[in-house]
């Protein structure tokens, strides 16, 4: 390992670990850094050094509510960009120690149905990277070994902290291909925070000849027009099912993209779809709370509604191609960054909700 950077030291032969690091989640609203030794992984352990790593609204809803599936202490983080200081000692698809990756942290089992047949983010035995192990909130992370065909290249003008957008990237291809936006649809967003937004640009990548988005912040409204929304509709002041009417000449959109967690937009989105239209329910709710719909607008109109989560390996790597190629324009979508110190600044700014995507600069 390289010395100047990691804080490793050689002694007589010897590595001698000093400590790194972690930001710890320990609690509703309680975050700490701590000093840890630097892990140390056996042969099959793939170590990252992470660079960088951004706040996923999943975070912030464990860092608010908790989690049923994030128990503390954890290190937080999923949306990770890193130096590979380890690897398999059988190697790991062509990628070398020093080399720069992110990682789609979604690891299937690898043997059942679904990971069998291309989505290993539907497995049944899923482990999570920042919920089931440590995530990229800390100095060193340590990948579990089965993960070793998630890491992704990250190529030299793509900077860490705007490959940490390559994740929710992903997650929001994973949910178009679900959808299944096509060339002169008219699309509409609910919700204009970062994931609604690479919808927009996604949708007009496929070809939707309207995006209409949907939020109740006027500056995020602001934004998506910046990116390419065709129309925005502002929930404070306009009732969205009868304003997305009117702007679809009554017909209704082809495509609903919920990316809220709000069982309110949910209900709207079958309202505001028009016939044989598709919903794509993107953002989960917490848990407990239930959406009451009316079945009979997916009955009458021929509705298609359909989910997504996370996201493979493949898709990440695409989310790459489309940052590094800045087809995705990364400087639009992220907004702000904050040394790992300062982690719970960064935390506060992301539940305001001012900014776009925020990330951590972590070593
Ligand atoms: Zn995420
Ligand atoms: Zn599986």
């Amino acid at each position: 390992m390289e010395s100047s950077r990691t804080r490793l030291a050689v002694r007589d032969g010897c590595e001698e670990a000093y400590h790194v690091k972690a930001a710890v989640y320990r609690g509703v609203r309680d975050i700490r850094i701590e000093e840890r030794p630097v892990p140390r992984v056996g042969g099959d352990g793939i170590l990252l050094q992470v660079e960088a790593c951004a706040i996923c609204g999943t975070d912030v809803r464990t860092f608010l509510n908790g989690s049923t599936t994030v128990t503390p202490p954890r290190v937080l983080g999923h949306e990770v960009c890193g130096v590979l200081r380890s690897i398999p000692s059988g190697g790991s698809d062509g990628l070398s120690v020093g080399d720069r990756v992110t990682i789609a942290p979604a690891i299937g089992c690898g043997c059942c149905r679904e990971c069998q047949s291309g989505a290993p983010n539907m497995c049944a035995n899923l482990r999570t990277l920042g919920l089931d192990y440590d995530g990229g909130f800390e100095e060193f992370m340590v990948v579990p070994a089965q993960a070793r065909f998630n890491l992704v290249k990250v190529p030299d003008g793509l900077s860490s902290e705007y490959a940490t957008l390559a994740e929710p990237l992903a997650c929001c291809i994973n949910g178009q291909e679900q959808v299944g936006v096509a060339l002169g649809d008219a699309v509409v967003v609910i919700g204009a925070g970062p994931i609604g937004c690479v919808h927009v640009l996604l949708a007009k990548l496929q070809g939707a000849l309207k995006t209409i988005v949907v939020d109740k912040v006027p500056e995020r409204l602001a934004v998506a027009s910046e990116l390419g929304a065709t129309e925005v509709v502002c929930s404070a002041d306009d009732e969205p099912v009868g304003a997305v009417l009117k702007l679809t000449g009554q017909a209704g959109a082809d495509v609903v993209i919920v990316a809220c967690a709000s069982s309110e937009a949910q209900a709207q989105a079958l309202q505001m779809c028009g016939r044989r239209g598709r919903v794509l329910l993107f953002g989960g709710l917490p848990p407990g709370r239930i959406a009451s719909i009316d079945t009979n607008l997916i009955h009458y109109k021929q509705i298609r509604v359909t989910g997504s989560h996370a996201s493979t390996p493949l898709q990440n790597r695409l989310s790459v191609e489309l940052l590094a190629s800045k087809v995705i324009p990364a400087e639009r979508l992220l907004t702000h960054v904050e040394p790992l110190d300062r982690i719970n600044e960064a935390f506060d700014a992301a539940v305001a909700a001012t900014e776009m995507k925020i990330a951590v600069r972590v070593s």
